[in-house]
């Protein structure tokens, strides 16, 4: 069986008790993404002015940046009641229209990985978010017949990490959409020193800034790697966790200065050593460097593109000049190699 990284296992949706404790409950607690949450205040008070449900929120980013909470954060600043679940758990219909028929009026449906809906539950989906209705099939063979039910007015969050898997019929019933982006490091800092005091552990303010920049913009990263240098401030220190328990921490769960760790390389060094620096398809990458190809594009690549040693051709994937400098790998290519980029 393959390794799991501390870092990519960010990816996998583990039920993690201490990040319960850690998720911010309101607007004010969420540290970054200014200007959604400007937006998302604004949206919130309009609605509970008017006495309304809020409209449909998508909200599109890398793994770990927060959607979640976000949706949980909205549901507690409206007041209402929230339900969560997620795209690949609702198999039949009738998963999706039991929910459906039961949401109170106002409340909030969380889906995650909204890209993976099944069809057929999609097209559900639709009615339900425009006309408040389900369309539902009564009997069978000729005798069945569909009638419509109407549903309570309620807000759908929907989240996804790939937006441009998401149907164009169902991305257009969003009203609102927010794309989370990479924390800053300034960011994270206030997010470590947040957690830091809700565990109860010392840290640094010099050590701080050193796991942010090794959290990869990600808060989830960021809060998990402050709980293992507590482990090891606890085992090879007074407890206190200061710039060398970082160093040594890191070092031994192979993560370096930018919280790239030994995959991230690999893959770069893949592409280079193996596709001449690209364009190699997703798929051919993931199998070379044994990696399954959701965490390949949700996990590795979006920080590696961040960063810039990564770029997304028509044709491939393709090493930047970048990685040959961080790979000690001399650049040869000519600039007219270099491909259009998509993004
Ligand atoms: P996603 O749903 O995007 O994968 P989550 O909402 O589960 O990410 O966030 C992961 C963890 O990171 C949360 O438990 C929370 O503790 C922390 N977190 C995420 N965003 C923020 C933020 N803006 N401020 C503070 N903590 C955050």
């Amino acid at each position: 069986m393959q390794e799991t990284s501390i870092l990519s296992s960010t990816f996998q949706n583990e039920v993690d008790v201490q990040e319960n404790i850690l998720r911010p409950k309101n607007l004010i607690d969420f540290q970054g993404q200014q200007r959604i949450k400007d937006n998302l205040s604004v949206f919130i008070r309009a609605a509970i002015e008017r006495g309304d449900s809020l409209d449909h929120v998508f909200l599109i980013g890398p793994p770990g940046l927060g959607k979640t909470t976000l949706a949980s954060i909205i549901a507690n600043e409206m007041g209402a009641e929230i339900r969560m679940t997620s795209a690949p758990a609702l198999e039949k219909p009738k998963d999706l229209a039991g929910i459906l028929t039961n949401v109170t009026e106002g409340s909030i449906f969380f889906i995650d990985e909204i890209h993976r809906m099944r069809p057929a539950l999609e097209e559900m989906l639709y009615i339900a978010m425009e006309d408040y209705e389900i369309d539902w099939v009564i009997g069978q063979g000729p005798a069945a017949r569909t009638i419509r039910i109407p549903i309570p007015r309620f807000t759908l969050i929907g989240a996804t990490t790939k937006a441009g898997q998401v149907s164009s019929p169902l991305y257009s019933r969003f009203g609102i959409t927010c794309r989370i982006e990479f924390y800053q490091e300034e960011e994270l800092v206030q997010i470590i020193r947040r957690s830091a005091k809700i565990l109860d552990t010392s840290i640094e303010e010099s050590a701080i800034a050193l796991l942010a920049k090794s959290s990869r913009g990600t808060p989830r990263i960021a809060n998990r790697l402050l709980r293992r240098l507590r482990d090891y401030a606890t085992v090879l220190g007074d407890g206190i966790i200061d710039d060398e328990i970082v160093r040594v921490s890191m070092e031994r769960l192979g993560i370096d200065g930018e919280g790239l760790e030994q995959q991230d390389r690999n893959i770069l060094k893949t592409i280079i050593q193996f596709y001449d620096g690209g364009p190699v398809g997703a798929e051919t990458l993931a199998i070379s460097v044994g990696e399954a190809i959701e965490s390949l594009e949700d996990f590795y690549e979006p920080y590696l593109i961040q960063k810039g040693y990564l770029k997304r051709t028509p044709r491939g994937r393709m090493a930047t000049s970048l990685a040959y400098n961080l790979l000690d790998i001399p650049y040869d290519r000519k600039p007219d190699e270099n491909q259009g980029i998509l993004f």
